[in-house]
């Protein structure tokens, strides 16, 4: 059983004031850890470890190449222990370990510390000239400070990485919060940071329940918070972060479309789409959930949807062959049940699953779910479900599809489906999300950016724009030119 402190200034730290909290496997409901569900005061010695760490340079004074240095390092030492970390990932958040942890979220991101160690070297200042007769102007790009990270459960160990990776490489120091349930990969990276080079008090982590979220918000020498969270928590932590002004930088939830035209080739769309709505049970912002097909085409897409979704592998995150795992709790499985109820009170038709898997009753497993029959008022097409579960709904014209995929409070992420470039081009243009794919749903890169529009928030996570957020621009105007 681990059994896991603080990690705060470089070591491991005792609590002041903080309690046990249990940390379970989803997939039997077993206690696999202890952690700290860290007070007031264990935030307070992290954020005066952070503020010291920022003030005395011993960061944001190295070179950009020392930075860099020590973050690949980072992940060359992840790359080592990628099968413990694997491991305990899935023992944590029931993700299958071969097809998921092992194959994509580990390996991830490695690719994504390493892009965040060479960005670390681009130091964007630039536009350096003469705007006024006998003065020359520089734009420095400086770091904020000192950073609160809040992260989500779904991806435990990718969401720190995207947190902490562009706020170090922009030379900033930070406190990190991982989900309550699900902190141990975070944990586990403490020491390797250690390990590589980082200096102590540059990442300082934190774990504990959304009190410990709100010290984080509310400290005085954090000036800036990142979170990674529902919609509804990003309103909390920007109505906290008011009272100081503090930078907020919020990735929240989503319901991306999936918006089909005729030209489809529906084979591949519904593999695709089963794969965007059942890949880490479906609890993934970006999670394919709502089908809009042409009227035409409604008959055929879901028969192979339904089909595809039948034929998903859902059980032991540890077998070789499963594609799905469980929900991450208990609470979270009754909140889907939920959804499922209101919908058939509707009256929508649940074509299959909507359910607990015969024979899957120890964890909190539920069933790929295709949903018909609902209307763009209903709860179920309206709200972030968080679960294996696909809507389909039907237009004639495609100013109504890209209406219908527009109207939710949610902007994160959608799809195009169809060969026809100059229409993916138009309609690309007119969906308001901060991903569009074309002919695919859920693939990205080190290098691509992932934010929201309208609800879903705003600043990126990923990409070089990620590292943008954690800078701030000075304005130095030299006169005597
Ligand atoms: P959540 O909002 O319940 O919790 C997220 C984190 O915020 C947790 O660490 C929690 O302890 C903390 N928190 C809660 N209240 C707080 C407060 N008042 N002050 C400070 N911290 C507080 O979300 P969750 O259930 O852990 O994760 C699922 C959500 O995350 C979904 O809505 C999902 O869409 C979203 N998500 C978004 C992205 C993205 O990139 N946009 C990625 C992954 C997950």
């Amino acid at each position: 059983m681990k059994q896991y402190k603080l990690w705060i200034d470089g070591k491991w730290t005792n609590t002041s004031g903080g309690k046990p909290m249990d940390i379970e496997d989803p997939a039997t409901g077993k206690k696999i850890a202890t952690v700290v569900d860290a007070s007031a005061t264990d935030v307070d010695k992290a954020a005066k470890a952070a503020h010291k760490a920022f003030y005395d340079g011993r960061w944001s004074g190295l070179t950009p190449s020392e930075r860099s240095k020590a973050i690949w390092k980072l992940a060359d030492l992840l790359e080592e222990k990628t099968k413990e970390f694997a491991k305990w990932e899935s023992l944590n958040a029931g993700k299958p370990y071969k097809n998921l942890s092992l194959a994509g979220d580990i390996p991830f991101a490695i690719d994504n510390i390493r892009f965040f160690a060479t960005a670390a070297r681009d130091v964007h200042g630039s536009r350096a000239n003469e705007y006024q007769p006998g003065y020359t102007s520089i734009l420095r790009r400086e770091p904020v400070g000192v950073v609160g990270q809040i992260a989500p459960w779904n991806y435990p160990l990718l969401m720190a990485v995207w947190k902490f990776g562009p706020a170090l490489a922009a030379g900033c120091t930070v406190i990190l919060k991982p989900a309550p349930g699900t902190p141990i990969t975070t944990l586990m990276l403490a020491e390797l940071t250690k390990k590589a080079g980082i200096p102590d008090g540059v990442i300082n982590i934190v774990t504990g329940g959304n009190a410990t979220g709100q010290a984080i918000v509310d400290h005085p020498l954090v000036r800036m918070v990142s979170l990674t969270g529902s919609t509804g928590t990003g309103k909390n932590i920007m109505k906290s972060a008011s009272d100081s002004l503090k930078r907020v930088h919020l990735e929240l939830g989503g319901k991306a479309p999936l918006v089909v035209f005729d030209d489809v080739d529906i084979n591949v769309f519904a593999a695709k789409a089963t794969f965007g709505a059942t890949c880490n049970s479906g609890q993934d912002c970006t999670a394919a959930t709502r089908i809009i097909v042409p009227k035409a085409l409604q008959k055929k897409i879901t028969e192979a949807v339904v089909d595809a979704m039948k034929a998903v592998k859902v059980g032991d995150p540890f077998g070789d062959k499963t594609e799905m795992g469980p929900l991450i709790s208990a609470i979270h499985r009754e909140r889907v049940i939920g959804f499922m109820d209101r919908a058939k009170k509707q009256g929508a038709k649940i074509l299959t699953g909507g359910g607990i898997p015969k024979g899957l009753d120890k964890g909190y497993f539920f069933e790929p779910t295709v949903v018909t029959e609902v209307k763009q008022n209903f709860d179920i097409v309206q709200n972030e479900i968080f679960g294996p579960v696909l809507t389909i709904q039907t237009y004639d014209k495609e100013e109504e599809a890209v209406k219908l995929a527009n109207d939710v409070n949610y902007g994160l992420a959608s799809s195009i489906w169809t060969k026809d470039v100059a229409r993916a081009m138009r309609v690309a243009k007119q969906l308001e999300f901060g991903t569009v794919w074309v002919n695919d749903h859920l693939p990205l890169a080190s290098e691509t950016p992932h934010g929201g529009f309208k609800q879903s928030g705003f600043g990126k996570d990923l990409s070089i724009e990620s590292v943008g957020d954690y800078l701030i621009t000075k304005h130095v105007m030299v006169g005597g030119v």
